[in-house]
């Protein structure tokens, strides 16, 4: 499978990751390398990257719990003292094993311990094969405010070997096809048709789509590296998601729901929002069929609409006191910086519950 390469970093798959990993450690011959997991990738994923790596050099493994409640400035700190105590300095390299909380927080790290150090992604969620660990988005969580704290930087590279997914439980799998799904509904009909007909998911079936996927994530993310125009097609669900998300991380007595679960919630109702700007009912009621299919549907009642709403304030995208949307024309075309009335907006979180 051919490598991606994006402005400031470059894309390998399978066999080829690790080949290219062992030249990037004899060029550059770092002083030493940190890799940061969390328990599970320590355990299912660390021994398989260690048997593949030749580095001429100390090897410290750095490991946190795993999870989004997880992705904070405490664990950062406790990263950065880590890095310190063992005498990380600018010419060490980290490499990030795990989902998008390792990629993002790791990367967050990297980037700011001693102004910036280089570091690698090695994703080991489809989640972040397809999404996290590409584009150079990093960052942090505040409090339930869904990557509040961060930076723009791309890694060194990253590495993509699905092999990883064959110890990944089935809810985090789904969770990575919403993402992908959404590459499909932002850009690329044919690309959504032949993931809406998959009934299961196997590693063997994915790994091309996941390369598809990476292409048009990078395609997006290198004609727009900082999110000024085109990258912020790849919100589509995210506005509703993430407040969904940061909802149901605090709320009492609510389920916490993964990544992908939440903007499969926010991708449904931001389509019912995307009639307002042409989306047709058939392509409305073809997207609502194919995320209910792969996630069941929680319950959002008519109490949770306006702390919901109230959530939406927090968005990166906003602009002042607007709510900025990403919507759909039809399958496979956006548009981003749109706006729809309150009414609309109530409409379509009921409407997810019908
Ligand atoms: P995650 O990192 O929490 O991983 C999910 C779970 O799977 C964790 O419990 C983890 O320990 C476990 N796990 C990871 N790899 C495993 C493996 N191979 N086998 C068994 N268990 C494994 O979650 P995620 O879904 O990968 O990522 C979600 C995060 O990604 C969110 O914080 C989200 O904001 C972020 N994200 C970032 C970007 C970006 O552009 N930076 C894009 C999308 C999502």
């Amino acid at each position: 499978m051919d490598s991606i390469r994006s402005r400031d970093s470059i894309v390998h798959f399978e066999a080829k990751s690790y080949e290219a990993l062992n030249i990037y450690l004899r060029e550059t011959l770092p002083s030493s390398v940190f890799i940061l997991t969390d328990s599970n990738t320590n355990q299912y994923c660390l021994p398989k990257l260690l048997s593949e790596m030749q580095a001429e050099t100390i090897i410290e493994i750095i490991e946190i719990e795993p999870g989004e409640i997880h992705k904070t400035i405490d664990t950062c700190s406790g990263v950065w003292q880590t890095l310190a105590e063992l005498g990380a300095d600018r010419k060490s390299l980290m490499i990030n094993l795990g989902g998008g909380v390792v990629t993002d927080l790791g990367g967050f790290v990297a980037c700011t311990y001693k102004r910036g150090i280089p570091y690698i992604n090695i994703p080991t969620t489809l989640l972040a094969m397809v999404d996290a660990s590409v584009g150079g988005k990093t960052g942090v969580d505040l409090g339930n405010l869904k990557n509040m704290v961060g930076v723009i930087s791309e890694s060194e590279m990253v590495l993509v070997d699905t092999s990883y997914l064959d110890t990944l439980p089935a809810n985090e799998l789904r969770s990575g096809l919403a993402e992908m799904l959404k590459h499909g509904l932002i850009q690329d009909e044919a690309y959504w048709k032949k993931l809406s007909h998959l009934s299961h998911l196997t590693t063997d079936d994915l790994a091309q789509l996941i390369h598809d996927s990476v292409v048009i994530k990078n395609n997006i993310v290198f004609e727009d590296p900082t999110e000024q125009n085109v990258r912020k097609y790849l919100n589509f669900g995210h506005t509703l998601g993430h407040a969904i998300e940061s909802y149901f991380l605090t709320h009492p007595t609510k389920i916490t729901l993964l990544h992908g679960e939440a903007i499969a919630i926010g991708m449904i109702m931001e389509g019912y929002l995307s009639k307002t700007i042409g989306l047709s009912q058939e392509d409305y009621d073809e997207i609502k069929a194919v995320f209910s299919f792969w996630f069941p549907k929680v319950t959002i009642s008519s109490d949770d609409i306006q702390p919901i709403l109230d959530l939406l304030i927090f968005d990166k995208k906003n602009e002042g006191s607007t709510i900025n949307f990403t919507l759909l024309h039809e399958i496979g075309s956006a548009s981003y910086n749109c706006t729809v009335s309150d009414t609309v907006l109530r409409e379509a979180i009921a409407y997810y519950q019908i």
